[in-house]
């Protein structure tokens, strides 16, 4: 049965910003009401995708007759550049670019020399990275490589090609996305990370085989809970393998030792191979949540700023952006957001459940706002 079809104009409402009157001039150190810091910007650059993982674009809503932004609507590369300046005095040092699919957006590369030219108040550079499904890795990774991208993260649900397939749900050969890999590999983006999002039932045999294949390799393989993002992917608790239980799946074949967070606010638990093949990280955010430290602001492909994964509404910076507003202005209104977020759905699904209440504002979509 076909779903009814939401506009992606629909899904991200947003209250429009106005340029605030209290100023919020930037001190390198902006706090939220729980006290959180502003570390972390993920930047989604376009909201079109060329796969269909059913967890996050199923095909029976992002079909032909799905109307995504036009591209009017979307930040140029300036505008972003102008943004990510502004939240580096903010604090923000480390930038993830992301979408939908972010290699589908033309000259990526211009964008990232861009933001790689911003230093933090201290002098240094942000830490640049960029998480893709892999498809467009091989023939971009030096470019994106020589324009002073840090490192990447590819998401591989599998290495059965007939699973990886099915999940990608357009037939692309898993073989690409290696090549991808190998690819960012030989360009220097790494430490690369490899996500691996584990549905109970769907990929799950996976699992070892993707550690056989990382480990030793110093690509850093790590498993996502499947969470329940947006409104269209159908998400049944029963689907999510939780991560203690990966654990000790992958622990029976590789014995494991838990690690230190190498950050605060980090998303991932490490984990090392206790015979010296690397580490794996799991991402729990459906049974273990990690909201007390949540640093992390995302931007929408056409300006919205989103303070939760899970938020209903964002907060439009564009008008900001094309009327007259100066840096001064849009940094206190950055300020003013972010001081007033107290958003942590993840700590309150543990506590509620999920929110399944039909009546309760639409939540925005993953391949609209990125991971
Ligand atoms: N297209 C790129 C990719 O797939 O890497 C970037 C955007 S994608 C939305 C970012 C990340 O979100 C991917 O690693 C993807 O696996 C993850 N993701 C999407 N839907 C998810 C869900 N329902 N649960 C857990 N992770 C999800
Ligand atoms: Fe596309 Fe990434 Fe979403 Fe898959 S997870 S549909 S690759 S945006
Ligand atoms: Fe951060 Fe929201 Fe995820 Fe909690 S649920 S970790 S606040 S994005």
């Amino acid at each position: 049965m076909k779903k009814h079809v939401v506009p992606v104009s629909e899904i991200g409402r947003a209250r429009r910003v106005a340029a605030p009157e209290r100023a919020v001039p930037a001190t390198g150190v902006l706090l939220d009401r729980l006290s959180r810091p502003l570390t972390d910007l993920r930047i989604s650059v376009t909201d079109r995708c060329n796969f269909r993982c059913s967890y996050c674009m199923p095909k029976e809503v992002f079909d032909k007759d799905y109307q995504y932004l036009p591209h009017s609507a979307l930040l140029s590369f300036e505008e972003i550049t102008r943004l990510a300046r502004i939240f580096a005095t903010h604090g923000v040092h480390k930038i993830r670019l992301t979408g939908g699919e972010p290699l589908l957006r033309k000259n990526l590369e211009v964008l990232v020399e861009q933001l790689a030219a911003i230093r933090t108040p201290q002098g240094a550079p942000l830490d640049l990275t960029l998480t893709t499904n892999g498809s467009l890795l091989a023939r971009k990774a030096e470019a994106l490589k020589a324009a002073g991208l840090n490192r990447v993260t590819v998401s591989l649900d599998g290495l059965d090609d007939t699973v990886f397939r099915s999940m990608n749900d357009v037939d692309f050969p898993v073989a690409q996305v290696l090549a991808g890999i190998d690819a960012a590999h030989a360009a220097g983006l790494g430490p690369i990370k490899v996500n691996m999002v584990v549905k109970r039932g769907t990929n799950e045999q996976e699992i070892l085989p993707m550690v056989r294949r990382f480990r030793g390799t110093g690509v850093v393989l790590r498993f996502i809970e499947y969470m329940d993002v947006g409104a269209t992917n159908g998400w049944r608790m029963d689907e999510v393998l939780p991560s203690a239980e990966v654990v000790a799946r992958i622990a029976e074949e590789f014995p494991l030792a838990p690690l230190e967070a190498s950050a605060p606010g980090e998303t991932a638990q490490r984990w090392a191979y206790r015979d010296g093949g690397g580490e794996i990280g799991v991402i729990s955010s459906v049974t273990q949540a990690f909201c007390h430290d949540c640093s992390r602001a995302r931007l929408s492909t056409e300006g919205k700023l989103y303070l939760c994964l899970f938020a209903s509404s964002g907060h439009d910076l564009r008008p900001l952006l094309r009327g007259d507003a100066d840096d001064a202005q849009i940094t206190s209104a950055i300020g003013h957001i972010w001081q007033g977020r107290s958003d942590r759905y993840s700590e309150l699904r543990a506590l509620r459940g999920p929110d399944t209440d039909a009546a309760a504002p639409r939540r925005v979509e993953m391949s609209y706002i990125g991971g």
